[in-house]
């Protein structure tokens, strides 16, 4: 499916990429709400009517990624909250032997990924990720998120990569759109970013099925 040959730099993404989505979406669709609600005396039902129309209105931009706001917005403690969830943090299948055979290969491995890095933070105290990577990237430490262009230019700015050899796996399909805008050049969604949800139709993009799928045209170690 991949010319290895025709790549030097992948980009990842975190959360629905390497790690399982469900724990995000059981956080913000779920447990927030209700903790919320709880917050106020008032029902599950009450708190999802306030809260979903805010998330709908901000989705995509550096807001919705961004614990401070919503800290200050829902005035909960969203990091604490989110530690009280945190066992619900686990890699997907065969990411880590992905990784392995990555890193193996000697290609430059990047994480870019719009979480905040709080989020970041919490993630790796559950899971070792940061040995894979060369560099671990946050698009609040360029004020863009990935959806954005100059989220881009400021990533070519920081980090030396050509883009005509660069494979770039994300879950989310308005991203995969503005990296191949970009000129990214080999592009991958994921086909079940949350392991308790539906398998996704990704459109004009090839998905990663499984991890393990993709090792053996990497490396024979594999
Ligand atoms: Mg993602």
């Amino acid at each position: 499916m991949l010319n290895w040959n025709t790549i030097d730099t992948v980009l990842l993404d975190m959360d629905g990429t390497l790690l399982d989505l469900h724990f995000d979406n059981h956080f913000w669709v779920e447990y927030l709400p209700q903790r919320y609600a709880d917050k106020h005396g008032q029902s599950l039902a009450w708190a999802k009517q306030h809260i979903y129309p805010l998330m709908q209105r901000i989705q995509g931009q550096m807001d919705w990624y961004c614990l401070d706001f919503w800290t200050r917005e829902l005035d909960l403690p969203i990091v604490e909250l989110k530690r009280e969830v945190a066992h619900l943090i686990q890699l997907r299948p065969d990411a880590d032997l992905f990784l392995q055979a990555l890193q193996k290969s000697g290609r430059q491995v990047i994480l870019i990924t719009n979480a905040h890095r709080d989020s970041l933070s919490l993630k790796m105290e559950r899971v070792e990720l940061r040995t894979w990577f060369q560099r671990l990237i946050s698009s609040h430490d360029f004020g863009y998120p990935k959806e954005e262009q100059a989220f881009w230019h400021a990533l070519r700015a920081e980090v030396d990569f050509d883009p005509a050899r660069t494979l770039f796996i994300d879950d989310g399909l308005t991203i995969l759109r503005s990296a191949r805008e970009f000129g990214i050049a080999q592009l991958l969604a994921v086909r079940q970013p949350d392991s308790k949800g539906a398998l996704r139709d990704t459109e004009e993009f090839d998905a990663v099925e499984d991890f393990s799928s993709l090792c053996p045209s990497l490396t024979v170690e594999c």
